[in-house]
């Protein structure tokens, strides 16, 4: 048997030969999936190593449980003084307060000034009190961006930030733009809900499904895509039903403290994952009457809506008589 392989290893020689490259672990809370296709394996496991370390880097600099990140550092510190923070920390700060903006305040990483008080796997939440104390934190103009520095103030010491609602996209935008740097042509980048893609699976599309809110294993909707990001927010992701029957989910309406009601699920389709993972945070919030206007707003961004009744709505450009 060995001298048999041996034999074969003879007769074809180590030709570099093209193939789908993947990588698949948890980070972030989730499972993260890089895959694409590469004429190099070599390459293509350097590659792999890579786009997994920019992952790890943004993790490490931008989780708010990981007690030497940033973001950790921030919370604990910038109440009582200015704190400086790499470029990359301070841009993704500047486009969340934008957002902040655009969404009428939909979208605020200081959602987590109350946020950090609901643990979903021990079924803890912040009770009345705690809600009535810590509610008017969350405004994201309590966050002071001095560009000139790249430091970040906080107005008020109950102030804390979260940006599980857009750091994934990040990531997934970073990695993207390493790849395309290689020569990457067709590759599928994904975290969690986030995902984005380069060119199509080799002749076909890339499919993305649209999972039942209500329903685990179904599948609501299978859309074909290329070159495109798309991110899914939930409130099936991470939740628990408490001792009154209430859904207590990740995400929360800036304007009460507590899990956003108008919507089970929101997809969006956009060019980058930064904006699509944003957005699909905020128009849960919103809902899909105010949110859906935002997007028939904005150029080259569209979006699926499942409201609270489990109703389908769609951004005017995905309407077939449109
Ligand atoms: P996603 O994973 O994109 O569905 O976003 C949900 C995550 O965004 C939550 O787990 C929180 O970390 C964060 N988040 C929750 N509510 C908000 C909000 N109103 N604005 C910004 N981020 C939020
Ligand atoms: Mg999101």
């Amino acid at each position: 048997m060995l001298f048999r392989l041996a034999f074969a290893f003879l007769f074809f020689p180590a030709v570099a030969k093209a193939s789908w490259h993947e990588n698949r672990f948890d980070i972030m809370g989730t499972q993260a999936r890089i895959e694409f296709w590469s004429p190099d394996s070599e390459r293509a496991k350097a590659l792999l190593a890579k786009t997994q370390a920019i992952m790890e880097a943004v993790n490490q600099e931008m989780s708010p449980y990981i007690a030497s990140s940033a973001l950790y550092r921030l919370n604990q510190k910038a109440a009582s003084q200015a704190q400086k923070v790499s470029t990359e920390l301070f841009e993704l700060l500047e486009l969340s307060t934008k957002l902040s903006e655009k969404t009428q305040g939909a979208f605020d990483i200081t959602f987590a000034s109350v946020g950090y008080l609901y643990e979903y796997r021990e079924r803890k939440q912040p009770s009345k009190d705690d809600i009535a104390r810590l509610k008017s934190a969350i405004n994201y103009q309590g966050i002071e961006l001095d560009p000139s520095k790249h430091t970040v103030r906080y107005r008020d010491s109950r102030i804390k930030i979260d940006l599980g609602g857009i750091a994934k996209g990040h990531a997934v935008d970073r990695c993207i733009e390493a790849l395309a740097k290689d020569g990457i042509q067709n590759a599928i980048v994904q975290i969690g809900g986030d995902s984005r893609i380069i060119g199509n699976r080799r002749g076909r599309p890339w499919i993305i499904g649209i999972k039942h809110p209500r329903h685990a294993n179904q599948i609501v909707s299978k859309i074909p895509l290329e070159d495109i990001a798309v991110s899914t927010s939930g409130d099936y992701e991470r939740y628990f039903i408490d001792d009154e029957g209430k859904r207590i989910h990740h995400i929360i309406d800036p304007k009460s403290g507590e899990s956003a009601r108008r919507s089970q699920s929101v997809t969006i389709l956009a060019s980058s994952s930064t904006l699509a993972d944003a957005l699909s945070t905020s128009l849960f919030v919103m809902g899909h009457e105010r949110g859906l206007a935002l997007i028939n707003s904005l150029e080259n961004v569209s979006a699926i809506v499942i409201d609270d009744q489990g109703k389908l709505h769609y951004s005017n450009d995905l309407l077939l008589h449109n």
